[in-house]
């Protein structure tokens, strides 16, 4: 845990930013605020990276994902307008481990996007369509050229999508390696500190902690993963932002077998293997959020559902023969956070000045984008990218004020 000899009265009650969330994306706006020479303070309720950040795949896909193109074309051309954020996130990560000067595990060696039937190959060309006017260098494989380069694919795959700068990293350490960054520059990091309420005056935000401190601060970060919505509420501002249940297995240890990230065009499935072996199989099954009193608690793990696991495992096993015969050795769950339209919501919340949050899909493989985005708009700097589409104050009729 980093930071957790801090007292209440180490504290500053007076800061230029306060980030409120202690995951990938808390911790990296945390660094670049700090890093640009800005006071900052950052608290996280538990544990730092013991979230999404924490829990998930570390796949690094920069094609569109499943999730982008199984509803259809127009849903896959709205997806696709972010693919220059794709691009930055490809970027960021090739040299994010000089950058932060830690091992983040980071691997791009490349990744398919596998098919089973003609309609998904045809899927997969659109797709391919999609992103090369786009920029992203995305190319459709034939089923022998697919077996050239990943032998371990399974007859079953006829064709695939390969993005030559895929990959995936180790989400133990991401986070927590911005963290220290941060720290080094100056920040102050507080875990186990959670924000319990915020409501603006004339200089700012007056924060409220759970532990009875408090603090002003010009700029609240809201960077509360599935909790952004409710971190939003406490300011007075309504941002549908949906806690959703995922589901996650890692195999025993094996020889050296898939080089490769590994994700399906027609079912839910991503695939990579650790440097120590185990086999990382998700891809997206639910699992369902626990309930305390009649409400969604998100402080509970998630439960796991059979079903989910079942389906995984035959989808994997599908693509890859090789891991029928591995044994599941841990399976756990994890809740990310999805918008309403499913697209990233990041700025300045509306109707709240000096509040800005952070939040939405894969927010793995684009923190990095969306942690720059963000700490330019706060340090008034010029917009590297037109992001008037993930503006939050696309939601602010929601909100009566
Ligand atoms: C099982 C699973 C697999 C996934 N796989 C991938 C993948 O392969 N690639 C990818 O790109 N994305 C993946 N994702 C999504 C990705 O993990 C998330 O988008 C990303 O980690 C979100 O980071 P975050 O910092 O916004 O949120 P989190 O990591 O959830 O951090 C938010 C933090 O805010 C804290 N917090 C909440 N309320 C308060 C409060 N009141 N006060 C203080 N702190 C508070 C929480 O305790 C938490 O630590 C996956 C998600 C899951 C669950």
């Amino acid at each position: 845990m980093i930071a957790a000899e801090f007292s209440v009265k180490d504290r500053p009650d007076r800061i230029a930013t306060l980030v409120v969330g202690g995951g990938l994306l808390g911790c990296a706006v945390a660094y670049l605020l700090a890093a640009a020479g800005t006071q900052v303070l950052l608290v996280e309720k538990n544990q730092l990276n013991a979230q999404a950040s924490g829990q998930n795949a570390g796949s690094l896909h920069f094609q569109l994902e499943y999730r982008m193109i199984e509803n259809g074309e127009s849903a896959a051309r709205k997806a696709a307008e972010a693919i220059p954020l794709h691009l930055d996130a490809q970027r960021s990560w090739s040299w994010l481990e000089t950058e932060l000067g830690a091992d983040l595990g980071v691997v791009q060696h490349g990744g398919f996007m596998v098919a089973e039937t003609a309609e998904q190959v045809e899927r997969l060309a659109r797709k391919i369509a999609l992103e090369q006017a786009a920029g992203l260098q995305t190319e459709l494989l034939d089923r022998a050229a697919v077996r050239a380069r990943a032998p371990y694919l399974g007859e079953a795959v006829i064709a695939a999508a390969f993005c030559a700068a895929e990959g995936k990293a180790d989400p133990r350490r991401c986070a927590l390696a911005y963290a220290r960054a941060a720290m080094r520059l100056g920040a102050q990091v507080h875990s186990r500190t959670g924000v319990q309420a915020m409501r603006r005056n004339g200089r700012g935000w007056h924060v409220a902690f759970d532990d009875g401190g408090v603090c002003q601060a010009e700029h609240v970060v809201i960077a509360a993963g599935a909790w952004s919505g409710r971190l939003a509420q406490m300011a007075g501002v309504v941002l549908p932002v949906s806690p959703v249940a995922l589901t996650m297995a890692a195999t025993a240890r094996t020889a050296p077998l898939i080089e490769h990230l590994v994700q399906h065009a027609g079912r839910r499935l991503s695939m990579k293997q650790t440097p120590e072996g185990n086999v990382l199989i998700g891809g997206g099954w639910p699992a369902a959020l626990r309930q305390s009193r009649g409400l969604v608690d998100l402080d509970r793990r998630p439960e796991l559902l059979l079903p989910s696991l079942a389906g995984n495992m035959a989808a994997a096993a599908a693509v890859v023969p090789a891991v029928a015969h591995l044994p599941v050795l841990r399976v756990w769950t994890g809740t990310t956070a999805l918008i309403a339209d499913q697209l990233p919501l990041i700025g300045e919340v509306p109707k709240a000045a000096g509040l800005f949050i952070a939040t939405g899909g894969s927010a793995f493989t684009l923190g990095p984008t969306y942690a720059r985005i963000l700490a330019d708009k706060i340090l008034g700097r010029p917009e590297a990218f037109d992001v008037r589409a993930y503006d939050p104050q696309r939601f602010g009729s929601l909100t009566l004020a």
